[in-house]
């Protein structure tokens, strides 16, 4: 049996691999097929019907969008397991120290597959309020159309006037103060999302609000602005409000809430109708070179909404195939999604329960197969995806088999939904077992292979130095973090090439010598 030991925080926590058992699996390689048969007939066997029932499941109202930290990310984990178990993948014994919570217990204080970790858990209460006007006159805005409250900002009741900054940026180093010129103390600011191509450092949403509350701003609203990067407009960026965590502690964070391109620009064009393409000429010249188009706008805002923090049980799930040497191949795919933060519910189908669906019927498929991998298969389940990679970095701080024995990580997320193409990003790998898992999976004309994909659970494993391929379907995902994201969406076409392609990569990177 080893033993390994991880601590975190004042938490301190075992993890068990019992690689004793392990040695007893009946697992042997066939004398009967070759090893290309083998797979051929594992890729046969995926149910794109089978994956699009789990993805019902994990979307549906019983798992109440899979919030990381709350009670309904603890009942899809459970649910996880169990699945994995009757796939036939085993789950380690994990020790999770003091921390207690409902799942399978597993051998000496342990839990079965669950590896979790307390985080600060906000929700929203349900009715939220943004009203836009003039001091006297405010009316009531449609959460959904024309914004979202930032899911983890504090409560807000306040009212004041709205003073437009320009992308928020404050770096005098680099010329730039989006502030200059406007005293936004006990104001509402608003600012464009992302930055102008000409400043060279990266801005993270984080920074702008905390630009936002040391100039004196007691909220803020945030837009996309009307001019689109071409990437945005590749990934199908549109002028909607997003859901959002602003991954700010609390007493760092102000409220503010992400409204659509077309209520900034309603904001921007004053009282009078004469300029309504006043947020599109600041945004030219706020791209063209650094100065600041800080105006006040004329316009105020009401933010209303509860929001209740409290400690939160966030859980990713592990199962594992066996192999016959000392390395390990990383299967991972986020479960979380946003919840139901003032009271509308986000399915969270294509992103994503569509890539879970994916590694539990790849689980499906190799455990049915008469062959052993040459690397231990490790399937993890990850929360916290959407709260900035919490439940990946969580996993690459405690891992349960060395980072170095870990010959890869494959990411899936968004499997499907898009043109029909897949999307492989890929770093520390060559290109050729890639391609040719294309070629066994036949769907080598549908590649598009990149460098490193950014964004996602695959990037933890990146910083520690393990090669990464990332899997995504390929073309825009309308409904990216949006209340519409829901299973009826979902081609399975798409997905089941994707999952085709995922198993074959699996092999390629488990199974090959
Ligand atoms: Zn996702």
């Amino acid at each position: 049996m080893s033993l390994i030991c991880v601590s975190s925080d004042s938490r301190s926590r075992c993890i068990v691999v019992l690689a004793a058992v392990l040695l007893l699996l009946p697992l042997a390689p066939t004398q009967a097929q070759s090893p290309g048969t083998v797979l051929q007939t594992a890729i046969d066997s995926l149910s794109a019907e089978r994956m699009l029932a789990d993805i019902r499941t994990l979307s549906g109202p019983s798992f109440n969008g899979r919030q990381s930290g709350t009670h309904d990310d603890g009942q899809s984990a459970q649910w996880i397991a169990q699945e994995f178990l009757s796939a036939g993948l085993r789950l380690p014994n994990i020790r999770n120290g003091s921390l207690r919570f409902p799942f399978i217990q597993g051998k000496n204080d342990t839990l079965l597959g669950a590896m979790a970790t307390v985080v600060p858990t906000s929700t929203i209460s349900p009715d939220p309020v943004l009203r836009i006007g003039t001091a006297n006159s405010l009316s009531t805005r449609q959460v959904g159309t024309d914004y979202f409250p930032i899911f983890d900002s504090p409560s807000a009741d306040i009212k004041a006037p709205i003073v437009f900054v320009g992308y928020g940026i404050v770096d005098p180093a680099h010329g730039i103060d989006d502030y200059a010129g406007v005293d936004v103390n006990n104001c509402i600011v608003l600012f464009l999302r992302g930055q102008p191509e000409h400043y060279p450092r990266a801005v993270s949403h984080a920074d702008t609000v905390r630009f936002a509350r040391e100039r004196g701003a007691i909220g803020y609203l945030t837009a996309t602005g009307p001019i689109l990067h071409p990437y945005d407009i590749r990934r199908g960026v549109t002028g909607s409000p997003s859901a959002f965590y602003g991954q700010l502690p609390l007493d760092q964070a102000i409220p503010g809430a992400w409204i659509s391109t077309a209520l900034a620009q309603e904001l921007l064009a004053g009282s009078s109708t004469d300029m309504p393409d006043r947020l599109r000429v600041l945004q030219e010249r706020l791209n063209q070179a650094p100065s600041s188009q800080a105006t006040r706008t004329g316009r105020w805002a009401l933010l209303q909404w509860k929001t209740t923090t409290e400690e939160g049980t966030l859980v990713n799930v592990i199962g594992m195939i066996p192999g016959t040497g000392t390395e390990t191949v990383v299967i991972g795919t986020h479960r979380d999604h946003f919840g139901r933060p003032g009271g509308i519910l986000f399915p969270g189908a294509d992103d994503n329960a569509s890539g879970t669906a994916v590694i539990l019927e790849v689980a499906r498929a190799l455990t049915t197969i008469d062959l052993r991998p040459s690397r231990t298969i490790l399937f993890i389940s990850f929360s916290g995806e959407e709260r900035d990679l919490l439940g990946s970095r969580f996993y690459t701080s405690h891992p349960i088999v060395p980072l170095h024995s870990t010959k890869a990580m494959i990411n899936i997320d968004h499997a499907g939904v898009g043109n029909g193409r897949l999307t492989v990003g890929m770093t520390g790998l060559e290109k050729e077992p890639l391609l040719e898992a294309g070629k066994t999976a036949g769907v080598q004309e549908k590649l598009d292979l990149y460098g490193f994909f950014p964004g996602g659970d695959h990037v933890p494993f990146k910083e520690a130095g393990v090669p990464t391929v990332t899997v995504v379907s390929g073309g825009v995902h309308p409904h990216f973090h949006r209340p519409t994201d829901t299973a009826d969406t979902i081609d399975l076409e798409i997905l089941k090439t994707l999952t085709r392609y995922v198993l074959a990569v699996t092999w390629q990177l488990a199974y090959e010598p």
